[in-house]
Order: structure tokens, then sequence, then C-alpha cells
């Protein structure tokens, strides 16, 4: 008897006819003789309402945020219970705290630290499915927890892990992992497989079929993720695991997020420990910084700072900028809000010479400009004007032959 962890996604869950179609799904794995826990979002679109409802009030209180915002898969893990009684299916739903998923670090965006999965085992025995609200967990200082926009995906590994899954099936409204967004060209091709280092690049790079968390936890817990279809289930989807791909392409993968604000700190005296300060108190204010370039004038003694943030982190940026003036010198501060940031990902970057040249060249060849570049061992990403962002995507697309043949 193998045990699976099925996770559905909020358009997968967004009404309850579909519920009704996702406990069908659950029910055949079910008949086959498996253990099997659901993790389920919130149906679609209700997590930004909630958003909205929070900011609404304008009263910043990180734990009533997550108190209120992790509601939303409270009410589809009961649908969906009810959904798999309808179907003769026993099954109890579980809240992050009545597991517990025990979660460290700051709210909106915590850590889990570890799951206790006894009771969820326990029900197995008597054949019961386990029907889990992802997204949400308790601190040791037992306040409720949400670990991240997109983090169900990451609730379903975790436990895939804590229960020792075969497999943790993503359900969502594609059947797999492409080469590119698919709602950004219709170019792209279906990986059948793809690593976990890759696929935690395209994920932190913006292709959010999965959370990047989740991916990473994925690595080190040896879990097999598939990315498969809601609507189209008997597909086998992507298969996301260590099984590195031999084909020698250079790229796999292009992907994009139009979320990034750029800052630059103009004139920022150049002398040891200003950057560090700059960055620590960014990191804690919980500000996610990403692409960072330093240009130093060396007759000057100065230099200017430029870094990106998530559009959401933008206005607590220039807070904490204004606040560190009283300590650091610096001449002025500039943002800009219309760009996006897109990316190649590909193992095979490490052994090609030229591939960033390449993809300079193609963007230059569509009169796109690079306001900033940024490179791991299998990424390189650049920020550009927002406009640009499909252009560029569809050229870098074709230029690296990910094109559907
Ligand atoms: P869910 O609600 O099921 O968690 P998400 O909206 O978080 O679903 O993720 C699925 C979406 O990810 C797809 O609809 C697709 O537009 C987007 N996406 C971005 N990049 C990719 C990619 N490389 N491959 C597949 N889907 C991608
Ligand atoms: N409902 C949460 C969100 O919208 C978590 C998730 O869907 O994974 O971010
Ligand atoms: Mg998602």
């Amino acid at each position: 008897m193998s045990t699976l962890v099925l996770k559905f996604g909020g358009t997968s869950v967004a009404t309850t006819k579909l519920i009704e179609s996702a406990a069908k799904i659950v029910k055949s794995e079910y008949d086959k003789n498996n253990n099997i826990v659901v993790v389920v979002s919130a149906m679609s679109g209700t997590t930004n309402s909630l958003i909205d409802h929070v900011n609404s009030i304008d009263f910043n209180d990180d734990s009533e945020y997550d108190l209120v915002v992790s509601s939303g898969e409270q009410i589809t893990a009961g649908l969906m219970s009810l959904a798999l009684k309808k179907l003769n299916v026993p099954a109890r739903s579980w809240l992050g705290w009545q597991i517990p998923i025990i979660t460290r670090g700051q709210h909106r965006n915590a850590f889990i630290d570890k799951i206790v999965p006894d009771g969820i085992v326990n029900d197995f025995k008597e054949k019961k499915v386990a029907v889990v609200a992802g997204f949400q967990g308790i601190s040791s200082e037992e306040r409720i927890t949400t670990i991240g926009r997109g983090g169900s995906d990451n609730t379903a590994v975790f436990l895939a892990a804590a229960v020792a899954a075969e497999r943790c099936d993503i359900y969502t409204d594609v059947d797999g992992v492409y080469t590119s967004d698919p709602k950004m060209t219709d170019k792209v091709r279906r990986l059948d497989k793809i690593s976990y280092e890759e696929m935690i690049e395209m994920a932190s790079q913006g292709a959010k079929v999965l959370q990047t968390t989740s991916v990473e936890s994925a690595m080190n817990h040896d879990v097999n993720v598939n990315v498969r279809s809601t609507f189209n289930p008997s597909d086998e989807g992507t298969q996301i695991s260590n099984d590195v791909s031999n084909e020698t392409r250079a790229v796999t993968g292009v992907a994009y997020s139009k979320d990034e604000a750029k800052i630059t700190i103009i004139d920022v005296e150049d002398k040891p420990g200003v950057a560090a300060e700059i960055f620590k108190e960014l990191a804690s204010s919980s500000v996610n910084v990403d692409m960072i370039v330093q240009n130093n004038f060396i007759e000057r003694k100065m230099t200017n700072i430029t870094f990106t943030v998530p559009m959401t982190d933008l206005k607590k940026s220039l807070g904490v900028l204004e606040e560190l003036k009283k300590r650091i010198v610096y001449s002025k501060v500039l943002d800009e809000q219309n760009l996006s940031k897109v990316s190649i990902i590909g193992s095979g970057m490490r052994n090609q010479p030229g591939i960033a040249a390449k993809m300079f060249d193609c963007l230059s060849n569509n009169n796109i400009n690079i306001e900033v570049i940024s490179t791991s061992e299998i990424k390189i990403s650049v920020l550009i004007d927002r406009n640009k962002t499909e252009s560029a995507v569809n050229a870098l697309h074709s230029v690296f032959n990910l094109d559907k043949i």
C-alpha cells in the first residue's frame, strides 16, 4: 500500500462543482488502495479578497493578517471533505494547528519547521482520507501563521516528506511545467522531466507553477513531485526529481516576473560597512532584495547602489532608506516601477560558453534595453522595460531553440 499526497490549487477548487470533480480524482487514487492526504488551497480569488479586507482596515498587525488570510483554506478543506464523504470516501478535515504544522520565523512568510503527522497516519488505519488546509501553520507562540503566497505547494511537499509518501501530485490548471508560461507565449513545450535545481531557478524567477520553497523542500527531503492537470488527470504531467535530463540543451526555460521595482541610492559614501548596513536594515525589515549592482566613482569616493525588490516591498524599502539617512551619507534615492525581470534557466549553461552573449545579442536585436543583469551558475536574468516582457520572452524562447516544433 502506498501513500500519496494530492494537492489542488485555487483554480482547481474555484467552485463547489470543481471541488466535486477534484474529489473524484481523489476517489480514483483511494480506490487503488492508497493512503491519501489531500492538500487544498483557497478557492481562486479568495486569498486576494481576504488581503483586501485586511488592507482596508489599514492597521499593521501581521499575526491578525495571518489569521484572516489563512481562512480561505479552511473553507475548501471542509467542502472537499464533504464532497469525498458524498462519494462514500471516509474523510476528515485538518487545519494546520490541529495536525500540528509547526512554523518558525515571521508571520506572512513563516517556514514550516516540523509536522507531526501521527493523527493523520492513525486515520490511515481506518482508511480515512486526510484533507489538509494548505498555506497555514502554528507558531511556537500558538498563533496562526501563513507560509507565503502559493504556500500550499509547500504544505503538500512537507506533508509528503512527513508521511513518507511515494509521490506528491500538484494538481493545477496546466498539465505540467512548460518551457515558459503558457499564458505568455503559445510557442511553449511541455517538459516531461525537470531537475529540482532547474525548477528552483524557474520558480524563483517567476514561474509560479510551483512555489520556490516547495521545490527546495522537495529537493531536501527527496520528495517526488509531479505537476498535473486537474482537468486532464489521466496525463502524468511533469516529473520534478533528481533524475537530471540527459538532453544537451543549454537553456531549459524562460521565466519572467512583472513584479519588480528598482531602487537606486545616489552618491553613497564609499567606505567599508555602508552596503552591509543598508542591506542588513532591509533584511531585518524582511525586504526581499534580489539583483544588486554597485558603481564606484573612484575619484569622488562615492558610489551608486542599485537593487531590485518585489513591488510589494517598495514602500517598506523606501521607508527603511529614509530612516537610514540618519546614519549613512547619500544624496538621494530614486525608484522605478515599470520593470520586468526576464531570465533564462538551464543546467546545460555550466558547460556551454557564450550563452550570456547570445542572450544580450538577441535582446539588442529586438531593441530591448537591459537595465540590470544578474547571474547564477544556471541562470541569467535581465531587468527590462515591462512593456517589452512579451517580446523578450518570445525572442529568447526562439533563439534558444525552445519553440514547439
Ligand atoms: P494553483 O492555483 O494551482 O496553485 P498557480 O496559478 O499558482 O496555480 O500556477 C499555475 C500557473 O503557473 C499556470 O496557470 C501558468 O500560467 C503559470 N506558469 C508560469 N510559468 C509556467 C511554466 N513554466 N509552466 C507552467 N505553468 C507556468
Ligand atoms: N491561497 C494561498 C495563496 O493564494 C496559498 C496557495 O494558494 O497556495 O497564496
Ligand atoms: Mg500556486
